[in-house]
């Protein structure tokens, strides 16, 4: 973190040059500096979220965040968990290229992968999402501002809303950066209802959200049955490499997917199993997927909830 003094000769600077631009004074969150992003292929950035909870001290930075820059405009992929970490990444992308910011894609619902997009506003960019995602966000707003208000505290909140896509993805859809071209694929029920693929084309990198955790343990907020069969699916891609929703930078296929098939099969195996054997809810979520116990960061955080989700899934089956 910069000093006090230098955030807000920061964004004194930053409001005056806003105001200078436009007629309305734009709100700008104290930010300390430029994010910092990796380029894994030509023109492809990739800023690394840190494996933690939200926090004042993280404020929100715990998923990774991506930028693609063509020679005519420029995509952001996830905005990271905060209008402050939200400009934090722009100021990023500042420092890369002076091109347009056309499309702010959300690659799923979830609050550290969206709550950035505030930050974006003043490009006037096209808000991209499945098609699912206007109504999943819609009717978490108030709980995900709620919620990430009190985890971040009002100093690393400050500007954060929820911002629904104007372009709602519900068939493969090609966007134009100018030189190249990222591909936009829908997916049915996995991570969550409303998870998108991107790829860029031009170099053969997927951008897979959160359909990939790697370090971080994976969370299950959609069907554990349909995340595993869109794993099988993914695997059998050629792609040059993937990026994460949460782990590296860049990693490569199939190999990336392994952990992540073996811990949601793991939960998926044990919990049928003690269903069958008439097991309760609260039996399974002392023992279904423990196994995975030590392979995992923040399992203590999210994985009971994992094995709930899974129960009430496979329970009808
Ligand atoms: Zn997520």
């Amino acid at each position: 973190m910069c000093t006090p003094s230098l955030i807000s000769r920061k964004t004194f600077l930053k409001a005056g040059l806003a105001l200078a631009a436009s007629p309305l004074l734009r709100y700008v969150p104290a930010h300390a500096a430029a994010a910092q992003v990796t380029e894994v292929a030509p023109g492809v950035f990739v800023h690394q979220g840190r494996y933690e909870v939200q926090s004042p001290d993280n404020r929100g930075d715990i998923a990774n965040a991506s930028f693609v820059v063509g020679s005519e405009a420029v995509a952001v992929i996830d905005t990271s968990g905060s209008a402050v970490m939200g400009e934090e990444l722009r100021d990023a992308i500042r420092t890369v290229t002076n091109k347009p910011i056309k499309y702010v894609i959300n690659t799923h619902m979830h609050p550290d992968h969206v709550l950035g997009n505030a930050a974006f506003k003043q490009d006037d960019p096209i808000f991209v999402g499945h098609y699912k995602l206007p109504r999943a966000l819609g009717t978490r707003a108030d709980s995900y501002v709620t919620a990430n208000r009190q985890m971040l505290g009002a100093e690393a909140f400050a500007g954060s809303e929820i911002i629904l896509p104007t372009l709602a993805i519900k068939e493969p859809t090609k966007l134009d950066l100018g030189d190249r071209e990222l591909l936009l694929e829908p997916q049915s029920t996995a991570h969550t209802d409303n998870d998108l693929i991107v790829t860029d084309t031009k170099t053969d990198t997927l951008f897979l959200g959160d359909l990939l955790f790697s370090v971080h343990v994976p969370t299950i907020d959609g069907s554990i049955k349909g995340w595993l069969g869109l794993l099988e699916a993914i695997g059998n891609r050629k792609a040059a490499r993937v990026v994460p929703g949460h782990g590296p930078k860049s990693m490569k296929l199939p190999e990336a997917l392994e952990p992540e098939q073996r811990y949601l099969a793991a939960i998926a195996d044990d919990v049928r199993r003690q269903i069958a054997e008439g097991k309760t809810l609260a039996e399974a979520t002392k023992t279904a997927g423990f196994s995975e116990k030590d392979a995992w960061k923040l399992f203590d955080q999210y994985h009971v909830r994992n094995v709930t989700a899974a129960f009430a899934e496979l329970e009808w089956e």
